[in-house]
C-alpha cells in the first residue's frame, strides 16, 4: 500500500484551474520529485495536499481517505511542509524555532533526543542555537527549516523548492542532506525547478507543466533525460 496516493486531483483558485487531474503514489520510505518551472503548480499540490486548499479527486494518505482529516489532523498524521519562503519565527532563537517544530507531538518524552539528533545532522545549527534565526544565512535558513520540520517527527515530508535562491554549494549541501533522511524512514515530497539535483537525490520523478503532470518515470532513467535536465536548470 502506498503512504500517499492520489488521483486525478484538480485544485482551482476561484475559477481557474491551476491543477489539473493530477496522480501520483509515494511508498513508504521513498523520496518522490515533482519537477516544475515557476507557477506550473507544485505550491499548489503540496497545500492541497496538508489541506490549506480545497481540492476534488481522490487522495489517500495511510489508507485513509484525506478529505475526511482537517489540517490539523493531516499534520498531527505525520504530513509535513516545508513552504518554500521557509517561514521561521525570526524574532526566537534556532533553539526555540527547533522546539516549536515538535509542538503537533503528543508525545513529548522524545523531544530531547531528536534535538540532539537534528543537531548532530546539522552541526551549524547547534553552533548557533543561541543566535536569531532572522540573522541566519539562507542556507542556515533552510536549514532550520528542515530541522525544524523533523522536530514534528514527520511521516511524509514535503519540501516545496528547498533549493531556491541558494549558491551550488549549499545545495549540494541540502540535497546531501535530504538524501541522508532516508535512514530516518521518512518520505519525501520534493517540489523542485532544478531537475539534476532533484532526480540525483529521488527515487522517483514527475514532470508537471501548467498544472499537468507531462512525464513521469525512475529518477535513474528521468536523469539522464538531456532535454529534460536542460529545460529544468533551476532558478538560480
Ligand atoms: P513557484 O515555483 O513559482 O512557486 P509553483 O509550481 O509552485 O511555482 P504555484 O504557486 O502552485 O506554482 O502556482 C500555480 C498557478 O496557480 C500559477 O498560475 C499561479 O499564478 C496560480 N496561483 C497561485 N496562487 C494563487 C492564488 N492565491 N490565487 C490565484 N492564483 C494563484
Amino acid at each position: 500500500m502506498a503512504l500517499l496516493s492520489i488521483e486525478n486531483v484538480c485544485v482551482s483558485y476561484d475559477k481557474v484551474e491551476a491543477v489539473h487531474n493530477v496522480s501520483l503514489s509515494i511508498e513508504a520510505g521513498q523520496i518522490v520529485t515533482v519537477i516544475g518551472t515557476n507557477g506550473a503548480g507544485k505550491t499548489t499540490l503540496m497545500m492541497a495536499i496538508i489541506g490549506l486548499l480545497k481540492s476534488k479527486g481522490r487522495m489517500e494518505y495511510l489508507g485513509q481517505d484525506l478529505a475526511r482529516l482537517d489540517v490539523e489532523s493531516r499534520v498531527g498524521q505525520g504530513l509535513c511542509l516545508v513552504p518554500e519562503k521557509r517561514e521561521l519565527f525570526h524574532d526566537m532563537s534556532v533553539y526555540d524555532n527547533l522546539i516549536l517544530g515538535s509542538y503537533s507531538r503528543e508525545d513529548r518524552s522524545q523531544v530531547p533526543q531528536d534535538l540532539e539528533g537534528v543537531f548532530e545532522r546539522f552541526p551549524r545549527l547547534k553552533e548557533r542555537r543561541s543566535q536569531m534565526a532572522g540573522t541566519l544565512s539562507g542556507g542556515e535558513r533552510q536549514m532550520l527549516a528542515l530541522g525544524r520540520a523533523l522536530m514534528s517527527r514527520p511521516k511524509l515530508l514535503m519540501l516545496d523548492e528547498p533549493s531556491l535562491g541558494l549558491a551550488p554549494l549549499i545545495v549540494r549541501e541540502i540535497f546531501r542532506t535530504i538524501a541522508s533522511l532516508r535512514e530516518t524512514g521518512v518520505s519525501i515530497l520534493l517540489g523542485e525547478q532544478n531537475a539534476r539535483a532533484a532526480l540525483e537525490t529521488a527515487d522517483y520523478g514527475y514532470v508537471i507543466e501548467t498544472g499537468e503532470i507531462v512525464q513521469s518515470g525512475p529518477a535513474n532513467t528521468l536523469i539522464h533525460d538531456e532535454k529534460l535536465i536542460a529545460a529544468y536548470l533551476g532558478g538560480h
